[in-house]
């Protein structure tokens, strides 16, 4: 069995990021630049902005951070993203979800254009990956592919399950998995699935991203089988000083003796989601994918 090593693995890109950084600040352009609007005070959320923060630093990326309370009116965060849309300082930028009750989502993922749209959550950037045209891919999905290449894993031929159907995750998973590129025959699993242990079982590649702590275990996985998973749910803890710590959707001492590939929660894919959206906002400010 070898551990996927998400942690080490983000450092790695990192650093690559942070060379292509000071190559184009050598060359007269500025630093790429990744705004995130905040509304509200979640604290998941403040987590998540935060850390986006840091890891901008980290790889000399300029950053903003626009912040509005909560009882703002849709009319207002659409007016900034409009203003955003045009800022010529700004090559991409996110709204951080989840957003309250009374902002429709859609409407402000459809307002952002899509050539700063480095969450990959457009529409238009969505239906570009489904078709193969070059995209911003959502964070998650284009870390584990980043893993799987770097990680040499054959993916030709082979049955790939993902469990977990969100647009964010799973939907997009298993669609970067059917491309041309990585050639495997992908079943996309749910929580209507009838026969979820077989199938998942028949896996060459199981991806877990169902958000259900320990819900795959081994009589699931089948031998030399790949796992990936992307389950991260809060449990409480006495042995760590928050209270919490991060449980997968697999548990990983039964499963992992019997993978050829497996990564850990944390250190796994979590990592490789953070440094995709330093990606993204890298291919944003290089005009990669809309000239
Ligand atoms: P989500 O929007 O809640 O979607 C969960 C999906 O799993 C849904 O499609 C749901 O089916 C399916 N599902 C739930 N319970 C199931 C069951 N018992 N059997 C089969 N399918 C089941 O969650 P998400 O945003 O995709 O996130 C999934 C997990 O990944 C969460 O733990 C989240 O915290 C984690 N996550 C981690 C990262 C990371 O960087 N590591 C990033 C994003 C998300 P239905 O569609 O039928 O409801």
């Amino acid at each position: 069995m070898q551990l996927i090593d998400g942690k080490a693995t983000a450092k790695a890109i990192k650093e690559e990021i942070k060379i292509e950084v000071d190559k184009l600040v050598q060359a007269g352009h500025r630093a790429p630049h990744l705004a995130a609007i905040l509304v509200g005070h979640d604290g998941g959320s403040e987590t998540y902005v935060a850390y986006k923060i840091k890891d901008c630093e980290e790889v000399g990326f300029r950053s903003s951070l626009i912040r509005f309370e909560n009882d703002v009116k849709e009319e207002v965060l659409l007016a900034k993203i409009r203003e955003l849309n045009n800022d010529p300082e700004l090559d991409g930028f996110i709204v951080q979800l989840p957003l309250p009750e009374h902002i429709k989502e859609p409407e402000v993922i459809e307002a952002i254009n899509p050539a700063k749209d480095v969450d990959g959550f457009h529409p238009v950037n969505v239906g570009r990956t489904v078709i193969g045209l070059p995209s911003f891919v959502s964070a998650t999905p284009f870390g584990i592919i980043e893993l799987l290449k770097r990680y040499q894993i054959e993916t030709s031929g082979l049955h790939c399950v993902v469990v977990g159907r969100s647009n964010i995750v799973g939907r997009p998973m298993s669609i970067l998995m059917s491309q041309k590129s990585i050639n495997a025959t992908v079943t996309v699993a749910h929580s209507r699935t009838g026969n979820l242990e077989e199938l998942c079982a028949s896996a060459d590649i199981l991806i877990a991203a169902l958000g259900a702590p320990g819900f795959i275990k081994e009589n699931m996985v089948k031998e030399g089988a790949v796992v990936i998973d992307v389950g991260t749910t809060r449990v409480p803890s006495s042995e760590t000083k928050s209270g919490f710590r991060l449980k997968g959707d697999v548990i990983f001492d039964e499963v992992a003796p019997k993978c050829s590939f497996i990564t850990p929660v944390p250190g796994g894919v979590g990592p490789m989601t953070r440094v995709s959206l330093l990606s993204n906002t890298l291919l944003a400010a290089k005009g990669n994918i809309y000239q």
